[in-house]
Formats: structure tokens, C-alpha cells, sequence
């Protein structure tokens, strides 16, 4: 008699807690394997998690898996485990964090073979074209941009130079001026190496640490100002990982995996790099990944996402500005890759190395209780000082346009000297408020409790929260009075300012209304890094990766953005951003100069900022985060809801707490629901609910049973709800 069919647990991509059971077909099929299964009236591309003899439910409910995708195994038994431990912590439906994980096209049941990729190139035609002739400026910047290349480029490269990139180069092609190839998937960019420089006695004690712990799970906590040398420990540490035969997984900010960093590691290391960041095409994502996978990638640099590759030689991982806040997921699945990262590097018995200049508390704490291992690399490798860092105390100074006196001179001294200055300031438009004069009304957004920005380059004001905008309000409509103006200073506000001020200065600026396309922003720093601006004016976007041996000076205004607020990183995130902007000056032999504006200069933060005292900093913030009961002294969790009324979401949360409170855990207490700090926001309302406790281990029971009640419930279909494990702002 036959054997009655393996009875297959599958995850599937919906918002359900839990997997679905599916009759698999006659050869049996492995775990890790994807099929294709019908779910209602659609079919879906699931993930089988485990095979059974059996099923809760009677043989003849169950259906019939409707084709296999893959013969071997796209995933290993680890990473299933390491995806289902992921949507365990996060309390996350596990089809989904699957379909998080894994590449569009494999999401899609596409086979899982790497494609090569298409690359284009320039005939001889293309070359000896003038490109002055081509009517389409799309197309001469194509032309020129393949002439300057010195290897074919790909659709990803070809994208940066233009939005219409497609149709230009197929007109290009009909032209007989561009030919394209398939370049085999992942290619060895480098066969010169970079020689290795002889490390500092810091440097060296580091790796060393991490050499001598090869096959154990170990953090180490590398804190290094910036230009300590960090990256040349991790290169080192990778050459080390790489020699023993295996992988190494690099995880680096979003905005800070720059084609520089890439070029890095690509001129130190002979061997292909699996570069993974969200620039790429979907072919370009499934190659790399392929590449990880099969172990033909030794090297993995990567943001966030790259947490999830599969590494079946890991042997160390390396993140990168650890405390950095884009490691966070803000929207799904909302995981932290950082830590995703230090559970796979315990899951597989490797080393971790935690890099910063400025590390998270939570990270400083592992390392005080020795939990992490601290590494420190006190001074900076190119023995450039420290920068001297000053505040400029506001409330005694008047400033115009958001500029000190102080501040202007010490600008006007550089631009004298040919030196050239960073400006730093967390808010982009030209003001923040607009204002009438007459009465005092100030422009609001209509779908969300925040006022309108004004941006003055195209007359318009903005809503920075949902996205609104409107043309600039000319006559008051509360008294109808016509003397409305800007009040407060953005990004623009201040190009203007510095304009006026310095009519020969060659200014710069970074936000995301200068730099929207790819490649903008490389470009402007590329500017700034070969001496073609004199000022930076920019938000956070400056403060990352790249450093100028030229700036001699930064400046950050409005500092105290963060210092009261209302959430618990504020400060620590505020510190964080001026280190790092700091760290830009004065790293060639020219001493740099940083000047604080702040209205509390007597604030802790500042007189820490000016000792260049990490340790300080962090002693007042620990005391600060114990005093309150947050994190790294408790664990929080925040259910959110979101609806057409406040009522509607409040009665969610109220209803939430209750079922929260009937589970009865003991250690673990939930707030009062209220309204989110900004309640309305694109017309919905949102309020929110925090869950608070001293140990991990009751949050998560709380939490599992918690999710699962409210997932099931017909409450929550009146609001749009989501929890966030270990959230990293409460807004
Ligand atoms: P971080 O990652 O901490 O910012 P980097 O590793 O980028 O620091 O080092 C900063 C600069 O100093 C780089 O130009 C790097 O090549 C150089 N550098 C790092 N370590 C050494 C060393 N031991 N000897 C000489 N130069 C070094
Ligand atoms: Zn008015
Ligand atoms: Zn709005």
C-alpha cells in the first residue's frame, strides 16, 4: 500500500500567527524548500518549516501542495531556525518575516539560479561620437557618463545618471553607440591589493582580542573616535576570517555604505564581495544573495537587510556604527539587524564586533556588566588632534538668521585661509514656521498636528509628516492680515544667509530636498572632499562616513533640538550627531574647531562634548535611563494603533490593556493608553501603549500570548495596530 503523503508545515506570506498545513507531493521534500501553495482564492510562495506524519486537522481538509520550487533546499535548517527565533522575538507572523528576508524574485517563485547581469558598454561608434550631437539630454548623460567609466556599467549605475535611463540607452543601442553584455553574476573587482598598514599598539591589542576567540560567540565592543582606525580593524579582522575559509558579514549603515567604502574593501580583498544595500536592481539582490549563499561570496557588506543572508561558512560578523538608528526596521517587521546580527553570531559560535565612536548605552552597558568585551582605540591613526570644541552660549549672543557673530567670524577666517567649514543643522526648508505677524497664527498642516515648513525656493509650505504641500499663504485667514513671515531657520535659510553674507564663498547643501536622486549625494561630498565648496550646509545626512582633510571648522546650530524631549534616545542621539559631525574636522595635520550654539550651555551633554569625555556623557545618560526605568535597565515593547478617530484607536489600546492585564504576568506593567506625542498624522489618529518590564523573559510571554489574542480578535479590525519590539522612539 502506499505511504499517505508527508504532511508539510509552511509558512506563508499573510498577517496570521502561524503556519498552514499542506499535503506534499510523492518524492518528499526538505525544509527550507519553497512551494507554491493555494491559500483561499490565491496561491502563495511558502516556506516549508517542518514536515509531519500528521496534521491537527482531518487528511481530507488538507490541500495539496501545487508545485515544488526548489529540489535542494533554498534555506538551510539554521537560517529557518534563525528566521523563526526572529519572528519569536519580534512577535512577528513567520510568513512574513520569511518573505522579509528573502529577495523579491525568490519571494516570487523565481528559480534560484543567479542570472548574470547586463551591463553596457560604449562600440567604437559610441566612442567617437560627439556627444554634443544627441538632442536627448538623457542620452548625452548616458554617453558621457559610459565614456568616463572605466568598466562596462550596470542598470543600478546607469539609473544614477538618469531617471529615464531605460529608454534612453535601448535608443542609444538603435544608434549603434551602446552595446550590452551579460557579465557573469558576481565578478572579482581587484587582483592589485591594497597593502595593509602596520597597526597601532591599539589597533594590534584589538585584533589580537578578536583573533584569539576564532570559533566562540564573542561581542566585542570596538569604540574609536572617528579616524581611530575601526575600518582597519575590521579589514584585518576579516583578512584573519577569510584565511581560516570563511565568511565574513559586514553590516553598515544605510547612508554610510558609500561606493568609497565599497572601493575599500574591494582594494583589500581579492575575492568576490556580496554588496547588498537597497540601490539594487532585483536581479543585482538575487546574485549577491545566490553568492552569500553558496558560499561563493566570501565577503558580505551590506545594510540592514544583509542581516538576513545566509553564510553557510560564517566565521565573524562585523557591525558598523552600531548605535546607528537605521538598523532599526520602523515599519513590518521591526527588527534591529544589530541585534539580529548578535544572535546569529551566537548561534553560530563566532565573533562580533560592535563598531562605534559613539555606542549605544545598551551596548556600553553589555560591555560594563562584561557581557561585551570592550576594545578602545583612544587616539586617531593619522595622529591628527583632537578638535577643539566650544559653546557658543545663545542667550547671550544675537544672532541673525541663525548665525552667531562668533560663528560668522570664525567662517569668514576660514574662507580668508582657503580652509573650508561644515555646518550642521537637523532641519531642512528654509523655516519650520510660518507665521502671520499680525495675530500670531502659524500656518498648521490640516492632516497632521504639526505646522507647515516653508521652503522659500519653490514658495511653498510643507508638511514634513505626511507629505502635503501647498503654495505659501499670503494673507492671514484668522485676521487677514498680509505681514506673514518665516520664523526659524531650516537648511535653505541658511545657504541664503551664508550667500548674502559671503557672495564669494562656493556653498553646498545637503538635505533631502538637494539630494533626492542617487548619486547626489555622493557627488556633493565628492565636491566637498576635492575642494570644490568652501561651506557644507547640511542635516544629518553630512554627518556620516566621509571625512575632509580640509575642514577645519564645524558648526552646529540649534543644538538643543532633542536635548527636552519627550523621548528617551533624544539625547543620546543628539550627542551621537555632533560627535560625528565633529569627527569630520581636523583630521589631516590642520586642528579643527567646533562651535556648539545652545541656548543650555550649562547642559551635561555639552561639558562632556567638550572634554571629549565619552565616559561622562554615559555616566550622566545610565543615570538618567535608570532613574526613568528605560532601557538598558528594562525591556519596552509599544503596541500602536492607528484610526479614523482617537476614540476608535484608544478603545483598541483599552481593550488591549485588558486582555494584556488578564494574562497576569508578574513583572511586567502596561501604561494607560494615550494619544501618540503627534496624534494626528495623514488624518489618522494614533495612540499608543507601552509595555515596560525589568526582564526579558516575562515581556516575551506576556507578549506572545498578547499578539496572538489580538491578532484573532474582531476589535482590532477597527484599526491598524502593530507592536514594536525594543522600539527605538516612541513617537
Ligand atoms: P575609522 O573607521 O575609525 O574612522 P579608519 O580605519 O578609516 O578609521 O582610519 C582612518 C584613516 O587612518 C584611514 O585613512 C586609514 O587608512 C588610516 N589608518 C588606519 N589605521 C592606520 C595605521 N595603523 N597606520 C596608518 N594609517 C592608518
Ligand atoms: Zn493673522
Ligand atoms: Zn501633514
Amino acid at each position: 500500500m502506499p505511504k499517505a503523503p508527508a504532511v508539510l508545515h509552511v509558512a506563508v506570506p499573510t498577517p496570521l500567527y502561524r503556519t498552514f498545513d499542506y499535503l506534499a507531493p510523492a518524492p518528499a521534500i526538505a525544509v527550507g524548500a519553497r512551494v507554491r501553495v493555494p491559500f483561499g482564492r490565491r496561491e502563495l510562495v511558502g516556506v516549508v518549516l517542518s514536515t509531519a506524519g500528521d496534521s491537527e486537522l482531518p487528511r481530507a481538509k488538507l490541500k495539496h501542495v501545487r508545485q515544488v520550487l526548489d529540489d535542494t533546499p533554498l534555506l538551510s535548517q539554521d537560517m529557518v531556525a534563525l528566521l523563526g527565533w526572529t519572528a519569536d522575538y519580534y512577535h512577528h507572523p513567520i510568513g512574513e518575516v520569511f518573505a522579509t528576508a528573502l529577495p523579491v524574485l525568490l519571494r516570487q517563485g523565481r528559480a534560484a539560479t543567479a542570472q548574470g547581469e547586463r551591463v553596457y558598454r560604449l562600440t567604437d561608434a559610441g566612442r567617437a561620437a560627439d556627444v554634443a550631437t544627441l538632442r536627448a539630454a538623457s542620452q548625452r548623460s548616458l554617453l558621457a557618463a559610459l565614456a568616463r567609466a572605466p568598466e562596462p556599467l550596470t542598470a543600478s549605475a546607469l539609473a544614477e545618471h538618469s531617471a529615464a535611463w531605460s529608454r534612453a540607452v535601448q535608443a542609444l543601442m538603435k544608434k549603434g553607440l551602446v552595446a550590452a553584455d551579460e557579465r557573469p553574476c558576481l565578478t572579482v573587482h581587484s587582483v592589485v591589493c591594497s597593502e595593509a598598514p602596520v597597526l597601532n599598539a591599539a589597533q594590534q591589542a584589538a585584533c589580537a582580542a578578536i583573533a584569539a576567540t576564532p570559533d566562540t560567540f564573542q561581542a566585542y565592543l570596538l569604540h574609536g573616535i572617528t579616524g581611530s582606525g575601526k575600518t582597519e580593524v575590521y579589514l584585518q579582522a576579516i583578512a584573519a576570517t577569510l584565511a581560516r575559509g570563511r565568511q565574513a558579514l559586514v553590516l553598515v549603515p544605510e547612508i554610510a555604505l558609500t561606493p568609497q567604502v565599497v572601493a575599500r574593501f574591494r582594494a583589500r580583498f581579492a575575492v568576490p564581495i556580496a554588496v547588498l544595500h537597497s540601490g539594487l536592481t532585483e536581479t543585482e539582490r538575487l546574485c549577491a544573495w545566490l553568492a552569500a549563499r553558496d558560499g561563493l561570496a566570501p565577503i558580505v557588506l551590506g545594510t540592514r537587510s544583509a542581516a538576513f543572508t545566509p553564510l553557510p561558512k560564517l566565521g565573524l560578523v562585523i557591525v558598523d556604527e552600531e548605535h546607528d538608528a537605521s538598523y532599526k526596521q520602523q515599519d513590518g517587521l521591526r527588527y534591529s539587524a544589530r541585534d539580529v546580527a548578535v544572535y546569529r553570531a551566537s548561534r553560530a559560535k563566532v565573533p562580533i564586533v560592535l563598531g562605534s565612536a559613539s555606542p549605544s548605552l545598551e551596548s556600553v552597558q553589555h560591555a560594563r556588566a562584561k557581557r561585551y568585551r570592550l576594545l578602545e582605540l583612544p587616539e586617531r591613526a593619522g595622529a591628527a588632534a583632537l578638535p577643539e570644541v566650544q559653546l557658543l552660549d545663545m542667550r547671550r549672543l544675537k544672532s541673525h538668521d541663525g548665525l552667531s557673530p562668533p560663528l560668522r567670524a570664525s567662517i569668514a577666517a576660514r574662507l580668508a585661509r582657503g580652509e573650508q567649514t561644515l555646518l550642521f543643522l537637523n532641519r531642512r526648508g528654509f523655516s519650520p514656521v510660518w507665521m502671520c505677524h499680525g495675530c500670531g497664527w502659524l500656518a498648521p498642516c490640516a492632516r497632521c498636528d504639526a505646522r507647515l515648513v516653508y521652503h522659500r525656493g519653490t514658495r511653498q509650505l510643507r508638511c514634513h509628516h505626511c507629505g502635503a504641500e501647498q503654495p505659501v499663504v499670503e494673507a492671514c485667514p484668522s485676521c487677514g492680515g498680509a505681514e506673514l513671515k518665516p520664523l526659524g531657520e531650516g537648511t535653505e535659510r541658511i545657504e541664503t544667509a551664508l550667500t548674502e553674507l559671503f557672495p564669494q564663498a562656493r556653498i553646498e547643501r545637503i538635505d533631502r530636498d538637494t539630494v533626492r536622486r542617487k548619486g547626489e549625494l555622493e557627488a556633493k561630498l565628492e565636491a566637498m572632499h576635492a575642494g570644490h565648496a568652501d561651506i557644507l550646509v547640511g542635516t544629518q545626512m553630512l554627518t556620516k562616513g566621509h571625512d575632509f582633510p580640509n575642514v577645519t571648522l564645524v558648526g552646529v546650530l540649534n543644538a538643543d533640538q532633542g536635548l527636552y524631549s519627550s523621548d528617551f534616545h533624544a539625547t543620546e542621539r543628539l550627542f551621537q550627531q555632533i560627535l560625528q559631525v565633529s569627527g569630520r574636522a581636523g583630521r589631516a595635520d590642520k586642528p579643527g574647531q567646533v562651535l556648539i550654539q545652545t541656548w543650555h550651555p550649562q547642559h551635561a551633554l555639552f561639558a562632556a562634548l567638550v572634554r571629549h569625555d565619552f565616559n561622562a556623557f554615559v555616566e550622566y545618560a545610565l543615570a538618567e535611563r535608570r532613574e526613568t526605568d528605560f532601557p538598558p535597565f528594562s525591556y519596552l515593547a509599544l503596541l500602536r494603533a492607528e484610526a479614523a478617530t482617537r476614540e476608535v484607536a484608544l478603545r483598541f489600546l483599552r481593550w488591549a490593556r485588558a486582555q494584556g492585564t488578564a494574562l497576569a504576568v508578574s513583572g511586567v506593567s502596561l501604561s494607560e493608553p494615550l494619544p501618540a506625542p503627534m496624534e494626528r498624522r495623514g488624518g489618522r489618529f494614533r495612540a499608543q501603549l507601552l509595555v515596560q518590564a525589568s526582564e526579558r523573559r516575562p515581556l516575551h510571554r506576556l507578549l506572545g500570548a498578547w499578539v496572538r489574542a489580538l491578532s484573532e480578535t474582531r476589535e482590532a479590525r477597527a484599526v491598524r495596530w502593530s507592536l514594536d519590539v525594543d522600539p527605538v522612539d516612541l513617537y
